[in-house]
């Protein structure tokens, strides 16, 4: 099982709790344990590094002096995430137009390599 730690107390929590056991503090909103809230630490707001800050898409009121919010996104860590499926997605693209390009190639090597399985195997 996934464990988490509280961000009052430090205490192993699990990650779907609602409530820290250990010190009772809020983990989830609404109580419902899909529903993540995230709060600022120490003097900071959410909104100074949260992404629909920066896109100007939020329409929350407590925008941009939110100390609590459910649906804060960090901003470095999307920007990290979408650099790392570019990434990956250049890289699939990148062998799947090696493998269309070198079928023949490909094909050549396969059959050379259950030849070889045949003649390895009847010794
Ligand atoms: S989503 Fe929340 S944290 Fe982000 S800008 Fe809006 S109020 Fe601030
Ligand atoms: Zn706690």
């Amino acid at each position: 099982m996934d464990t988490a730690s509280c961000p009052r107390c430090h205490q192993p929590i699990n990650p779907q709790a609602i409530n820290c056991p250990h010190c009772g503090y809020t983990l989830k909103a609404y109580g419902h344990p899909g529903i993540p809230l995230h709060r600022a630490t120490g003097d900071d707001y959410l909104c100074s590094s949260c992404t629909y800050e920066k896109d100007d898409s939020c329409n929350f009121p407590q925008r941009p002096l939110a100390k609590e919010c459910i649906l804060y996104q960090n901003e470095a860590e999307s920007q990290l995430e979408l650099q790392q499926q570019q990434l990956n997605n250049s890289f699939a693209s990148k062998l799947k137009n090696w493998v269309n390009r070198n079928q023949s190639f490909l094909l050549i090597v396969t059959l050379l390599f259950v030849c070889l399985l045949i003649v390895l195997l009847r010794r």
